[in-house]
């Protein structure tokens, strides 16, 4: 049955390890994994990072007794896009079924990702073997080049520039066109051509932004990953409409994370930091941003007065009093006419009792938009937002 919007949801946005560091919390620490809903309802699971034992958990959550069917892309052997697999509950049931696409690596041989799977699960490195998983599981080689068809859905791809090779994959539905290009460095001619072929027309480009370009140009050279910077310049040649920025690298803080998008959105405006829990909908190539629903803290209803000072859509300067009524340790839910992009800062200056730490009775915080749905009082928007940590040493990636 064909319905008319597709669904991208980020389960792992992180790069080369996970992360349970609090400075990179908002983002988030799970390895690559993704699971795009076609318009005819086909599931795709795109990479094996640590992401995937969350999705498994939702799908025992949300799909009862029904069998679950996907398509699994993965685009290369390193350890975060395969270290979800044996923590994936669903391959437990007898009833699933799961068709594995991924290339033959030439130091794994034929049905390299079979191999990867049972020698992840080999004695001693893991308790219990692949014979506790009782799914279906098929598995097929592709190269770059290959086009496949899925339903409504048209999958294909191309070689990119990583250690041991890597493939990018093009979704493409009548509702719009993901690209899922990660793990790949710039300079080599051919395949940062491919790249741009790969990417053109994109609805969604999703792009490997691990590093600065300082970085990738000197102490990162050769690692396989790529800049913010080399993402505009794809997206701008290949005329895709939003980019999305991933696999984050494990020592960029949340506030790195910040400092990367906003230099991204001076330049490309479509611009998003992947982050875990966000969902993106496609709709006759509209596309849609959600964030994951924040539920840290303890949650304490109050009555504080606020100024808050940030960019609007689009991209205004605003100040507004406001009260907040709901706060956490984390973050705070406000009340606003202005409406703020998600994702960006917001200055929020609390009223304070005046005392030695506040003489000017003012306590400055900073927000970052994590939601944003229009309020009861029609005239405002319910925006979440989550303190961001106060500065901190960043590590060299802001
Ligand atoms: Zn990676
Ligand atoms: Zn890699």
């Amino acid at each position: 049955m064909s319905q008319k919007t597709a669904k991208l949801t980020f389960w792992g946005v992180r790069g080369s390890t996970p992360t349970v560091d609090r400075s990179t919390w908002r983002y988030g620490g799970n390895t690559p994994c993704l699971e795009f809903v076609a318009t005819d309802g086909k599931r795709f699971i795109l990479d094996c990072g640590t992401g995937l034992r969350h999705l498994g958990r939702r799908y025992m959550d949300s799909l009862g007794d029904s069998p679950l069917d996907a398509v699994v892309l993965v685009t290369h052997y390193h350890w975060d896009h395969i270290q979800g697999l044996p923590f994936f509950f669903p391959f437990v049931q007898e009833r699933n079924h799961f068709h594995f696409f991924s290339f033959q690596s030439k130091y794994l041989g034929e049905d390299s990702l079979k191999r990867v799977l049972q020698t992840q699960m080999a004695t001693p490195y893991f308790p219990v073997d692949v014979s506790i998983f009782h799914c279906k599981r098929e598995y097929t080689e592709i190269a770059g080049g290959d086009t496949i068809d899925f339903g409504e859905t048209r999958v294909s791809t191309k070689w990119l520039n990583h250690p041991q090779g890597c493939l990018g994959f093009r979704l493409e539905t009548p509702a719009g066109i993901v690209v899922y290009a990660t793990d790949n460095e710039p300079g080599v001619a051919d395949l940062d051509r491919d790249l741009r072929k790969l990417a053109e027309g994109a609805d969604i480009y999703i792009h490997d932004a691990q590093y600065t370009p300082e970085q990738l140009r000197t102490t990162q050279k050769g690692w396989g990953h790529s800049t913010w910077l080399e993402g505009i310049s794809v997206a701008r040649d290949a005329g895709a409409k939003n980019l999305v920025l991933f696999h984050h690298d494990p020592d960029s803080s949340d506030r790195g994370v910040d400092a990367i998008l906003r230099q991204t959105r001076q330049q490309y405006a479509n611009a998003w930091a992947a982050s875990e829990g966000m969902v993106m909908t496609l709709d006759s190539h509209k596309m849609d941003v959600v964030m994951r629903d924040s539920r840290a803290g303890q949650r304490r209803e109050g009555f504080f007065r606020a100024t808050i000072v940030g960019y609007s859509e689009e991209g205004r300067a605003f100040q507004e009093e406001t009260i907040i009524r709901d706060l956490t340790l984390h973050g705070a839910l406000l009340y606003l006419e202005n409406t703020p992009r998600l994702q960006s800062e917001l200055q929020v200056m609390m009223e304070a009792p005046v005392d030695e730490l506040h003489p000017d009775g003012r306590i400055p915080l900073r927000g970052y938009v994590v939601r944003r749905e229009p309020a009861e009082d029609e005239n405002r928007n319910a925006v979440g937002i989550v303190f961001a940590e106060e500065v901190e040493p960043d590590r060299g990636n802001a």
